[in-house]
């Protein structure tokens, strides 16, 4: 593979054009970001094994199909061993559903890995569409593997995965198709975020408003990022009782809101701000930090002895926790380092030292009736919903900038992680 790379998968991309040369902006190697194309084309190759042999796939057909999708995402998995091994599980499993099949005499090809080159260097258009959809998918993979995890899993989505392979590997289609099929994406999308929504909520019930603290409490800590809720529960059961406290971190947050982990005393509030600040906000950390699955940067020489991860996220010469979901490792760390000698009083990047999470649809939809009232009786102007991952560049602080103008009888929903540019904030109460 040559030392070259092309990808525009997210919004840090070079230029707002494409990472190309050696690395990319994430700090991607181009021989990971190779490595990684070659697998999607092994994915693609399965796809197109699986069809016409539907009734062959099985249970780790699927899981390889997650797993392979999911450690493509941005900042998830920068190791190529296991981005190797993953590779060699597609092709293993597309061995078991057409037998010696790269051993034919004379082969057709039909089932051959896809060069994503193909797609890289395609009418620009049409490149769009099916990046779209392939980036699309890479995300739904990822909602899909925490509801599997949790074991709630849904055939139409899985099959829907091998669909969708199979078009990205035909050259030649014009914008339409592929437009309606970006569209699908969109739809299985509320489709798999609807079933991680029960996963979450029947295993660990429906969330309630809950006020977090920014202050970590002097002693052992740990902290634990991403959206896995099941590592969370695991690392809080084998730590109660050591005299070590759990913080949260990035888009972990909203984990405090859950009845079924809120009940730990341990778990005592978040650490740090979004994703983007995580190399200056982690130098010299005296505990360790937990990755389950996605938004890790390439670590820093001032904290990289105590980055964990685990799941699918990987990072070379990082300790990983297996399925076996030891987490002594961690635990002797956070004992290690000590945690601090005093409370640390943290704030958010606009100096408040609290956040909110928990309005969930359950909580929301439980008030509608006072919600409505409150609208009628003029108490409620206006609801703004501020929606995206807001990007790490200074100047992007728009979302800042329209909260604060909010006046106060108005209502700010939030999603993703531009929250953290404003959710320190107190925009008071209405009601
Ligand atoms: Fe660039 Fe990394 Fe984003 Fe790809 S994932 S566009 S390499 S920053």
């Amino acid at each position: 593979m040559t030392n070259q790379m092309f990808c525009f998968q997210c919004e840090q991309t070079a230029g707002c054009t494409a990472c190309t040369g050696m690395a990319g902006v994430c700090g991607k190697k181009a021989y990971t970001a190779n490595l990684q194309d070659k697998l999607t084309g092994a994915l693609i190759g399965l796809a197109r094994a699986v069809e016409g042999n539907e009734e062959k796939v099985t249970e780790s057909t699927d899981r390889v199909v997650l797993e392979g999708l999911f450690s493509t995402v941005t900042n998830v998995n920068f190791n190529d061993e296991i981005l190797e091994e993953l590779i060699r599980r597609v092709r293993e499993e597309k061995e078991k559903l057409i037998p010696r099949c790269g051993e034919c005499a004379s082969p057709c090809g039909r089932n051959d890995d896809y060069d994503m080159q193909d797609i890289w260097t395609e009418d620009e258009d049409i490149r769009s569409l099916k990046s779209l959809v392939l980036f699309g998918i890479r995300g739904v993979a990822a909602y899909a593997y925490h509801a599997a995890v949790l074991g709630f899993k849904d055939d139409e989505i899985n099959r829907f995965f091998y669909k969708t392979l199979l078009m990205l590997g035909v050259d030649g289609y014009e914008k339409d198709p592929l437009l309606s099929l970006a569209m699908e994406v969109g739809e299985i999308n509320l489709k798999c975020m609807e079933l991680l929504d029960r996963a979450n909520t029947e295993t660990y019930g429906n969330p309630v408003p809950t006020t977090v603290s920014l202050k970590v409490e002097k002693g052992p800590f740990i902290v634990i990022t991403g959206h896995d809720l099941l590592d969370l529960k695991l690392l809080l059961e084998q730590t109660e009782g050591k005299g070590i406290n759990i913080y949260t971190h990035g888009e972990m947050l909203p984990a405090h809101a859950y009845p079924e982990l809120k009940k730990y005393s341990h778990l005592k509030g978040n650490f740090g701000t979004a994703w983007q600040n995580q190399q200056k906000e982690f130098a010299g950390i005296s505990a360790p930090i937990l990755f389950t699955t996605n938004c890790l940067m390439p670590p820093k020489e001032s904290y990289a002895d105590r980055v964990f991860t685990t799941e699918v996220v990987s990072y070379p010469e990082m300790i990983h926790i297996g399925e076996e979901k030891d987490f002594t490792p961690i635990i002797e760390k956070a004992l290690e380092l000590g945690g601090y000698e005093i409370d640390m009083q943290f704030t958010g990047i606009n100096g408040g030292t609290e956040m909110m999470t928990g309005f969930g649809h359950h909580a929301v939809l439980s008030v509608a009736d006072k919600v409505i009232d409150a609208v009628k009786a003029g108490q409620i102007r206006h609801f703004f919903l501020v929606a995206g991952c807001d990007g790490a560049r200074p100047g992007r602080n728009y979302y800042t900038e329209l909260v604060k103008q909010t006046p106060d009888d108005t209502v700010v929903l939030t999603l993703a992680c531009g929250k953290y540019r404003f959710n320190d904030l107190n925009l008071g109460t209405i009601g």
